[in-house]
């Protein structure tokens, strides 16, 4: 980090981004880690084997997340934008090498969260072997809804999930079908990172992941939790 009491910025800082918190204030965000092929039905319709493989990790920029209900724009260079519905972990406290049983102790709270995606992109990339860094990090691919503290909900293990678009169901699931849970999830990431205050973990996505278009207007429920709203325009 350099040393910001000696040098002076030489461009205006960004500014933190951050994520409201039911009560009206806000939780910072440093990171947005995300889990891929989290549901076994999910991976099938994606092509894979639901096998108890280690979990992969992905990222989005952390400005990419839209907050407070407001709409997300279309994004460029895709024909075919999908949505998928998931819990989002808001980590307290840092940690190295957590241990499954001790991991909890480091989650803040929970939110209702979609993690966008240009597929097409996705797509091109898995097969060139190129990361997928551009299908699914653009700028705000990351519809959140109002972060929930641990100490009011406790750490959901079960619930159901389900996104709406239009009105209509297209994801309904359970969390208790996540192939790794929230406490293995954390104890994996943080052998490959350290992890810290304001890092945030979207967890997977369920089966019925489809195209979304301008107009669209995307409810998604965790029960126990809280929703995430978004029209894409
Ligand atoms: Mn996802």
């Amino acid at each position: 980090m350099p040393d910001t009491h000696v040098a002076s910025y030489v461009i205006a800082p960004p500014p933190v981004p951050a994520i409201p918190v039911q009560g009206g204030k806000l939780f910072p965000v440093r990171r947005v880690f995300c889990v891929g092929r989290n549901y076994a039905e999910h991976t099938r319709e994606m092509g894979g084997d639901p096998n108890r493989e280690k979990p992969f990790f992905f990222m989005k920029p952390a400005d990419a997340l839209v907050t407070g209900g407001k709409p997300a724009h279309y994004p460029p260079q895709t024909k075919d934008l999908h949505h998928e519905m998931e819990l989002v972990v808001a980590i307290g406290k840092a940690g190295a090498n957590i241990a499954e049983a001790d991991a909890l102790n480091h989650v803040w709270g929970y939110a209702a969260g979609l993690d966008l995606t240009r597929r097409d992109l996705q797509g091109a990339a898995k097969k060139e072997g190129k990361p997928w860094d551009m299908g699914k990090g653009f700028d705000e691919g990351g519809p959140i809804g109002e972060l929930v503290p641990a100490s009011a909900i406790g750490h959901p293990t079960a619930g159901k999930i389900e996104l709406a678009v239009n009105g209509k169901v297209r994801q309904s699931s359970d969390l208790s079908k996540m192939i790794w849970n929230i406490p293995e999830t954390i104890a994996y990431l943080s052998g490959l990172v350290t992890i810290a205050p304001g890092d945030l973990i979207f967890t997977g996505t369920p089966e019925g992941v489809a195209a979304c278009v301008v107009g669209d207007e995307l409810v998604g429920t965790i029960e126990g939790v809280g929703e995430v709203r978004c029209r894409i325009v």
